[in-house]
């Protein structure tokens, strides 16, 4: 796969994060038969809907974003079995990363994938992320939050805006993108102190799949009332 890291990303991983790409592919594959961790478990479907889409959302236009490549603040929200978080912090040595799932579970097997990877500058976080979102060591404390496939898109901004810095970003990823979806997160981002900077449109390199990325830059403070409490964000979203 290096020709295509190349060609799409004009980067390519060192030996050892090719093995650690390795190792996590394993890893999970082992896990999954007590954990139900994901249905991905082809090695070129596990290639591409996890590691590759991970690392494209991180590099609008196919450039990584800058701050990734100095001492960056991440956090994921919803990372289940380590999406995009841990593939981000493999590529990413001199980022600090937080990996973040409600679920214990997924957190304990995260444990040990940080573990086996010898992966330092990650850490995993318990929690619902709209309590998170409330406390003063998290909230607008990173330069990025990342978080995919956690709800609707509205729900995605009022979980990740207020735990970014003024001035960060938050990237929501996404497979399909509708008018509809436009309309509402306009009207959450606005409400959140944040503006969308970038939709991006990209298709994946083995199956041609449509994905999305929306970029949203903090420019203001977020309201206190944001997130509001757990369940409201995807039942009543902005
Ligand atoms: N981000 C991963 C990926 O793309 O492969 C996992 C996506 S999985 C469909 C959604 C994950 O978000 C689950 O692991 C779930 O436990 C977690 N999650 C859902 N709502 C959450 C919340 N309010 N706070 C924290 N984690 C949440």
């Amino acid at each position: 796969m290096v020709e295509l890291w190349k060609k799409t990303l004009n980067w390519q991983p060192t030996n050892q994060q090719q093995n650690q790409f390795q190792q996590l592919y394993q890893l999970i594959i082992e896990a999954n038969r007590n954990l139900n961790l994901t249905r991905i478990t082809e090695p070129e479907e596990f290639w591409e809907k996890h590691l590759w889409d991970s690392l494209r959302g991180t590099a609008p236009k196919q450039e990584f974003i800058p701050v990734l490549h100095e001492d960056a603040s991440v956090i994921d929200i919803g990372t289940g079995a380590g999406f995009p978080g841990v593939p981000i912090s493999i590529i990413f040595p001199n980022t600090q990363i937080t990996l973040l799932d409600s679920t214990r579970k997924k957190i304990n097997f995260i444990d040990t994938i940080l573990t086996n990877l010898s992966l330092n500058n990650a850490k995993t976080l318990v929690g619902r992320v709209e309590e998170i979102g409330q406390e003063n060591q998290h909230r607008q404390s990173y330069d990025l939050a990342v978080i995919r496939a956690v709800g609707n898109v509205s729900a995605c901004a009022e979980y990740s805006l207020p735990l970014v810095k003024k001035g960060g970003l938050a990237v929501i990823y996404r497979g399909s993108w509708t008018e509809e979806e436009n309309q509402s997160l306009e009207s959450a981002v606005k409400q959140l102190g944040g503006r969308v900077e970038l939709i991006e449109e990209f298709t994946t390199p083995l199956t041609n799949s449509i994905r999305h990325c929306i970029y949203l830059r903090k420019v203001g403070n977020t309201p206190a009332n944001f997130p509001r409490a757990v369940g409201i964000p995807t039942h009543k979203p902005l």
